[in-house]
């Protein structure tokens, strides 16, 4: 069974263990949203994931999914254009990750930066789950199971990201007889199954957090929210630290202030933010309060239709919503995922019966 569809594929995701952010607009859903009539887009709540680091958490995990569609109908994603995916119902999904698992080293696994940065500022220490880093094998899986051409993600995704392009290419030398010298653009042409497929990353690639230091997280404590209120827009952006101390006639410097780094994402108007930024320097009655005030605007004129479209599944009724779009979503996804592991199995010599057979 396939899709229909003749689209180049998009996949990526989000997992539920929080609230979507502006780092997330910035980062990937802007691209998704923008893409979503160019390709066939699959966009996946990474449920299974959330369990990683929180598996004594299933109510939450269990709202913050269904949170999160909110978020992106919010944002603009449209059901009827893309395809919305729970993870936990797409078993192929689990499956890959077992057959991927035996493609990578150890080793490599634990060397993935991402991970150590998460292990870090998540303060996992040395007491994190075995899954916790089986995720990353898992995203590949995630990601392959669509064979996706384009995967929109953050900064921090791209060394998972290669990670999933390493185990495509060695299923494709190792079961399809791909050459290993060959390009990754010809690996289908070829006989592989999976293609090698290459990040997009948004506008912008790492938004810093209100603690003006790491990056946007919703673990972190340091997030502004798609679902905020204009009350707490003001708070949390009034809270950032502008990173020095000084009078609004004093000369300052807007390059290591974090203030001005959402001033150039969120202000539309580039040569006024240039203006800011002189003024800044030269003392001229400037203080970071004035500063951000104008951040506040700029990101209240983004959110306002975003809290208009959210007011529509607050309703009641609105989870109902949800729930339909969740299961037509993933029932699509499940057809196109059955397929690629049905096409994995295959050249694995593991196509012993289909699933409708071996279920009975
Ligand atoms: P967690 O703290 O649970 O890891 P997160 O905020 O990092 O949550 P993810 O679900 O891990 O969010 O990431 C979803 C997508 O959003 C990824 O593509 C990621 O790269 C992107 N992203 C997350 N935070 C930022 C950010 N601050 N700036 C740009 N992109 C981001
Ligand atoms: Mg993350």
């Amino acid at each position: 069974m396939t899709t229909g569809s003749t689209k180049r594929r998009i996949l990526t995701g989000d997992t539920p263990t929080g609230r979507l952010h502006l780092g997330h607009y910035v980062g990937s859903l802007e691209n998704r949203i923008r893409l979503q009539d160019e390709y066939d887009c699959y966009f996946l709540l990474a449920n299974m994931h959330a369990y990683t680091t929180r598996a004594d958490k299933a109510a939450e995990i269990r709202r913050d999914t269904i949170e999160i569609v909110k978020d992106w109908l919010a944002a603009g994603i449209d059901p009827a254009r893309a395809t919305i995916v729970l993870q936990t119902e797409v078993p192929a999904i689990a499956e890959l990750t077992w057959f991927f698992a035996m493609l990578v080293p150890f080793n490599r696994v634990m060397r993935n930066p991402t991970l150590k940065t998460e292990i870090e500022s998540k303060g996992l220490g040395d007491t994190y789950s075995f899954g916790f880093p089986m995720y990353a094998v898992g995203q590949c899986a995630d990601i392959l199971a669509f064979r996706p051409d384009l995967v929109p993600v953050g900064e921090d995704q791209v060394a998972h990201i290669e990670m999933c392009r390493e185990i495509a290419r060695r299923f494709n030398q190792v079961y399809c007889g791909v050459d290993p010298h060959a390009e990754d653009a010809e690996h289908e042409k070829l006989g592989g199954v999976f293609p090698i497929p290459a990040p997009l990353i948004g506008r912008v690639g790492r938004l810093v957090g209100t603690d003006g230091n790491q990056k946007m997280s919703k673990s972190l404590d340091n997030a502004i929210f798609l679902s905020a209120t204009p009350k707490q827009v003001k708070k949390k952006v009034g809270a950032i630290y502008p990173g020095q101390s000084r009078d609004p006639d004093q000369p300052g410097d807007p390059d290591i202030n974090p203030v001005f780094q959402f001033a150039d994402v969120f202000i539309k108007d580039e040569a006024f933010v240039a203006e800011l930024k002189e003024r800044y320097r030269k003392g001229d009655n400037l203080g970071d309060g004035h500063v951000k005030a104008y951040v506040i605007d700029a990101i209240n004129e983004l959110l306002e239709p975003m809290r208009a479209r959210r007011a529509e599944f607050e309703k009641p009724g609105g989870d109902d919503l949800v729930m339909d779009v969740i299961r037509t979503g993933t029932r699509k996804a499940n057809a196109v995922a059955e397929q690629t592991l049905a096409m994995a199995k295959e050249r694995m010599g593991l196509n012993f019966g289909t699933r409708a057979e071996m279920l009975g």
